[in-house]
């Protein structure tokens, strides 16, 4: 569904990405796991064109992703993201948040997009707080609704980028349970996250990023108790 052939990626004199080959199938679940400084930000935001790469290609589902223009946006609109910070429109209902997108960028009318907005917040666990501003909830519940407002876009992948690293401990288990719902009902999902226990609920494979390159890929079974590289080793020695 999602792949990268020779994928390059400079900033500056800093190769950041190099060579990356990645093919990720429909409904598969990858979590990329890596230092920091390693790329797998560079990497999600690649594959959203939210940046631009030097040279390969990236194609999802069979098309290659342009750099610009209509047929970008439409791409772009298969891919749903999810950030560290939420992002959420602060002045703007946790339903608006969710409905803004499949009405202005889709062409929805407001009233299936108000359903379908509903679901997915009670697909999530926080349809109750669908009148209320952004600042009036949790970290985690804040995190569930930037997790709807991706869904809403109806996108064929996921790419989530440490969801939960910047929530209290109390609050990353229900954001990680939300994704392994959505990974069990078969959502294709790219995962950069250090929450090994999520990788082992959910992952089919993990991929082990290290100087722009990937080092490693096994399933989380394999890679959690047998990694190859010293640099794995070294990582998970760190993390665990
Ligand atoms: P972390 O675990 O800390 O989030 P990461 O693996 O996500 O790290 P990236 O954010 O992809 O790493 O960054 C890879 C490298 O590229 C880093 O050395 C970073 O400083 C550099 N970098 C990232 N974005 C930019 C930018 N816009 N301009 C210049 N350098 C950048
Ligand atoms: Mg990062």
């Amino acid at each position: 569904l999602v792949s990268l052939r020779k994928v390059n990626k400079h900033f500056g004199d800093l190769h950041v990405l190099r060579d990356i080959d990645l093919d990720v199938a429909r409904g598969e679940v990858v979590v990329v796991i890596g230092p920091s400084g390693s790329g797998k930000s560079t990497l999600c935001r690649a594959i959203n064109r939210l940046e631009t790469i030097d040279d390969g290609e990236i194609t999802i589902d069979g098309k290659v992703l342009p750099a610009e223009g209509k047929e970008l946006a439409k791409l772009r609109a298969d891919v749903g993201m999810v950030f560290q910070s939420f992002n959420l429109f602060a002045h703007k209902s946790i339903l608006e948040n969710v409905t803004l997108g499949p009405v202005k960028v889709k062409g929805m009318k407001p009233g299936p997009a108000k359903d379908l907005a509903m679901s997915l917040l009670k697909r999530v666990g926080v349809d109750n707080q669908a009148q209320k501003l952004p600042a009036q909830l949790s970290g985690g519940q804040q995190q569930r609704v930037a997790i709807a407002r991706a869904l809403a876009m109806q996108p064929k992948v996921m790419l989530f980028d440490e969801p939960t690293s910047a929530l209290d401990p109390e609050m990353i288990n229900e954001v990680l349970d939300a994704m392994v719902a959505l990974a069990k009902e078969g959502m294709t999902m790219i995962v950069v996250t250090h929450e090994m226990g999520f990788a082992r609920r959910a992952a089919d494979r993990v991929i082990f990023m290290a100087d722009g390159q990937i080092m490693e890929q096994a399933t989380p079974e394999e890679f959690f108790t047998n990694p190859r590289s010293e640099r794995a080793k070294d990582f998970l020695g760190k993390i665990l």
